[in-house]
């Protein structure tokens, strides 16, 4: 009876220890878990303080929250009134006008309070829950209110997978009762009263304390009888239930209960005897046997009685010391069952909380070897990881004496050894001793581990249901079996660390992908912002080696003049090194290669790379100790004009992405290049024309000046000759006949149009060299007019044409410049009788004073200008064909037309040949001398 009551009682004990000790690792996960939400939200009020209510730097900050910390759903900021100032989500971030009033919720009360608020759970969607904490400006005043909605997921698996015993469970109430985390949902959706269980009971009564032990039995979520205890979660006043059903843990002492009987048939005959007072023989052995049952009684297992009496009682101690040798064995094998369930769970608890807070591999593949050493014991345990190319595995973690024999096998390929076996497959491979099993002798190529007297050996693959991603291998001195829950226990530990390396290397691809485009953003904005090669070039290959793993990277660009390459930029080699190598022929080596080819050149290892070797046979980049290399051709205008070279002392594996990049610099250089290039094309233009806008200034001047000089020498003579021809025409030297009267007169008309042509030149140069002002005077239109009438006077004697007059009446005074007003409508006047032989001349003038202006125009009805001929006539001694024979040289209208500029008005021609032409022109009313 004794033993029976004890098994029971061990068995409860031991029950309730483990039952303990999960539930207070669990309460102490829920409270870990919550209290590092709120210390993330806490980081972010702190840091969010600093910004104005809803700024965008506000939105980056909380966006960053969501993206690094997977277990908030969403965050919300409020202001000090309690109105939603943002909201931001994984997926998007909310509007002004979508957002809420808050003031009237708890977590925005009591946050103004200054307090920390946890919110209930909620289920649908969820399991979800509020937290709220308040922002405070740097003074200590509360600004504002930040929400964090935290998804417990990942709390609610590990209550919905917990499991110990053949049958225990766990789940988890509320300060009211109410089951908030169990393995089935339906029932936590259903939000299911618990309050009435008596475990529940008793949190509800005493919400701080732990469960009693031993444990109880009492009545189960299901209504069975369970053994049960809890632990309290103090900060959020909930608690972690664990339950084992008590027909589960309790079948156990079935298997005992026959040593039960044995020594209570003992207990009753020892106390027969004793009452008897028989002899000392029987007594003796019998007080020994009496002393064994009580020291068993109180725990001590180890106890043994000594007998050699040779009758019965002989054979009842023995049948006593078998017995409590038995119980010793059971009770220990139970108590580390015991010992190894609470290890498996806690391990599996250390492994994934490490994993779900890193991303960092070696952390979690050290933090795994860890684990699995203080567990299993192996000798020693090593993590193989595929490289990034997923060819190649190699030792990335391992807990071991670092024994030379192990050396040579720190990298295995695809499907070579066990190793490389156990990548391919995807399936485990255990040994149980290396030296008698085939396999092994099979598959191993190296025989390591028997040059190293081990034994045991196993691989673990490292994968997801898609990828392996490496193995994991274990190894012992002696030969070992793993148990039915030893590999389970460790596939999931292999699963987890699949689980941390995908999103490990998710990250990385991300991380990657983000500082290249960074670089070559930045290299980008170089490129744009400068048009200095040197710096644009010196600053690209800066960048690339300090963002991108290489050891050197420079950049070679044809020189035009000389057909050679020269190095225009580089970083990473020394100045000597880079002396030696300033020049390198388009031909030769492996710069000229990608040169000449136009295709880049990439070698992992240049020292075994047969191409390369054949192409360098300097091997200058070898030589420099260089391992791996990519060059990339640089095109600029659709050619080549350079090379792009990045290098690593180290072996390189460069990925399509990695090679992608690279090209895209390749090409950003290039642009470089080309626009480098046209600024100097550019520039040089620019000098050019500037020198021969300079020369034909002079030229202009020059031109000018002799014009001017010549024409002034020629006025004085041609004055005297006609002053002379009109003297002797009028017989002031004495009587000429009729012949010399006519001839004087040709003399004097035509020295008149040669002197009106020099005067033309004369004012022409005088303009031009910039010696020509305006005479600005306040000129009444009708007298201008009147000039215009008494010169058509004088010209109607030599044509016979009508001239009609429209003009505007009440034009008020103009300021301008009489003298070349008057000049303008001689000149177009004259125009119109010179190439008119019949019909009629018309002059009009407008005063427009919405434009502030006055316009003139002269109509004929002449020969019309050819359009081809329109654009010409303005120009200086153009004539249309033919025309010179009316007496001119070209200047007339060249002179209108700068007279016209001069006093700021403008001119056009409108003319159809055989119709006529119309000339017309507008002045401002008043011109502006300051233009
Ligand atoms: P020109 O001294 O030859 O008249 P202008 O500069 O005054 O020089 O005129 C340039 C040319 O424009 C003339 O040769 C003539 O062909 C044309 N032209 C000017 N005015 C008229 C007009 N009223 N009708 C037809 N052609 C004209």
């Amino acid at each position: 009876m004794a033993g029976l009551y004890y098994t029971r009682h061990l068995i409860l004990r031991s029950s309730a220890q483990l039952q303990a000790e999960i539930a207070t690792r669990v309460a102490l996960e829920i409270e870990e878990f919550m209290e590092d939400r709120l210390t993330r939200l806490a980081d972010l009020a702190a840091s969010i303080s600093l910004h104005g209510s809803g700024s965008d730097e506000q939105k980056q900050l909380a966006a960053l929250l969501l993206k690094n910390e997977r277990s908030f759903e969403q965050i919300a900021i409020l202001d000090e009134r309690g109105r939603e100032a943002l909201k931001v989500t994984e997926t998007e971030i909310r509007r002004a006008n979508e957002l809420s009033d808050q003031s009237e919720s708890q977590e925005f009360k009591s946050a103004m309070r200054g307090e920390r608020y946890i919110g209930p759970v909620y289920t649908p969607n969820g399991p979800y829950m509020t937290l709220s904490l308040p922002i405070r400006a740097g003074s200590g005043k509360i600004i504002g209110v930040v929400i964090g909605t935290a998804r417990l997921k990942v709390l609610w698996d590990i209550v919905k997978n917990i499991q110990f015993g053949r049958a225990g469970y766990a789940y988890v109430v509320d300060g009211t009762g109410t089951l908030i985390a169990y393995r089935d949902t339906s029932m936590v959706l259903e939000r299911r009263d618990l309050s009435a269980l008596p475990e529940v009971r008793e949190f509800l009564r005493k919400p701080e304390m732990a469960g009693d032990a031993p444990a109880a039995i009492s009545r189960g979520i299901d209504g069975e009888d369970v053994l049960s205890t809890h632990a309290p979660v103090k900060k959020l006043r909930w608690a972690v239930v664990l339950a084992e059903p008590a027909a589960v843990a309790l079948s156990e002492i079935a298997t005992v209960r026959w040593y039960a009987f044995l020594p209570l048939g003992m207990g009753l005959l020892l106390g027969g005897l004793g009452i008897s007072g028989a002899a000392n023989r029987i007594t003796k052995p019998i007080l020994e046997l009496q002393r064994g049952i009580r020291s068993i009684g109180a725990g001590s297992l180890d106890h043994q009685v000594e007998s050699e009496s040779g009758d019965e009682i002989q054979e009842l101690a023995e049948g006593f010391n078998k017995m409590a040798l038995e119980l010793k064995n059971f009770s220990a094998t139970q108590e580390q069952k015991v010992d190894q369930r609470g290890q498996e769970v806690a391990a599996l608890y250390d492994v994934s909380t490490a994993l779900n807070k890193s991303v960092d591999v070696q952390g979690i593949l050290s933090a795994v070897i860890a684990k699995i050493t203080e567990i299993f014991h192996f000798e020693a345990t090593r993590i193989f990881l595929f490289n990034d190319a997923m060819n190649e595995l190699e030792m990335r973690a391992s807990f071991e004496a670092d024994l030379e024999y192990f050396r040579g096998t720190r990298g295995f390929k695809r499907g070579q050894g066990i190793v490389g076996h156990v990548a391919n497959s995807g399936e485990a491979l255990i040994f149980e001793d290396v030296w008698t099993d085939a396999r092994y002798a099979a598959l191993s190529k190296t025989k390591a581990l028997q040059n190293a007297q081990r034994h045991f050996f196993a691989a673990f693959p490292i994968k997801n249901q898609s990828h392996v991603f490496g193995v994991m291998t274990f190894n012992g001195e002696a030969p070992r079996k793993l148990t039915g829950d030893e590999i389970p226990l460790i596939t999931s530990m292999a699963e987890q660390v699949a689980v941390a390396v995908e999103r490990a290397r998710l990250f990385a691809r991300v991380q990657t992908r983000s500082q290249h485009l960074t670089v070559l953003n930045e290299i980008g904005a170089a490129v744009s912002h400068s048009l200095d090669l040197e710096v644009i070039l010196g600053d690209a290959v800066k960048k690339v080696v300090e963002t991108l793993s290489f050891d050197a990277c420079w950049i070679y660009i044809l020189e035009p003049s000389e057909p050679c390459l020269r190095l225009r930029a580089q970083t990473g080699l020394s100045a000597e090194t880079a002396q030696s190598v300033e020049r390198r022929p388009v031909e030769r080596g492996i710069t000229g290669k990608i040169f000449e080819t136009g295709q880049p050149l990439v070698s992992e290892d240049l020292t075994n790379d047969p191409l390369y070797q054949k192409i360098s046979s300097a091997s200058k980049v070898a030589e420099l100790g260089f391992k791996s290399s990519a060059g990339f051709p640089v095109v600029a205008n659709h050619e080549i004009q350079g090379v792009f070279h990045v290098v690593s002392y180290s072996r390189h594996q460069f990925t399509a992405e990695e090679l992608q990049l690279l090209e895209a610099i390749a090409h950003t250089i290039g642009v470089a290049v080309e626009n480098a290039r046209l600024f100097v094309e550019v520039k040089d233009k620019t000098l050019e024309l500037e020198k021969a806008n300079q020369e034909l200034r002079e030229a202009t001047r020059a031109k000018s000046e002799f014009i001017a000089a010549m024409s002034h020498e020629l006025r004085t003579p041609l004055n005297i000759i006609i002053g002379h021809s009109e003297l002797t025409r009028d017989g002031t030297f004495g009587a000429v006949n009729e012949q010399q009267q006519a001839a004087m007169q040709k003399i004097s008309r035509n020295g008149r149009v040669l002197l009106k042509m020099i005067n033309d030149v004369l004012m022409l140069s005088r303009i031009e060299a910039k010696k020509m002002s305006l005479d600005v005077v306040t000129v009444e239109i009708e007298e201008v007019i009147e000039q215009a009438q008494t010169y058509v006077e004088q010209l109607k004697r030599d044509h016979h044409l009508e001239v009609s007059w429209h003009i505007d009446k009440n034009i008020p005074p103009v300021l301008t410049d009489s003298m070349k007003l008057e000049e303008i409508l001689h000149n177009l006047i004259g125009n119109a009788f010179k190439y008119t032989s019949e019909g009629s001349i018309e002059v009009r003038v407008r005063d427009l004073p919405d434009k502030g202006r006055v316009e003139f125009s002269v109509a004929d009805t002449g020969v019309g200008i050819d359009p081809a001929n329109l654009g010409r006539i303005f120009e200086e001694f153009e004539q249309v064909k033919d025309s010179g024979k009316n007496g001119g040289v070209g200047l007339g209208l060249s002179i209108v037309k700068k007279y016209v500029e001069l006093m700021q008005g403008d001119i056009r021609v409108e003319s159809e040949p055989g119709k006529g032409s119309k000339f017309t022109f507008s002045i401002p009313r008043s011109v502006s001398l300051h233009s």
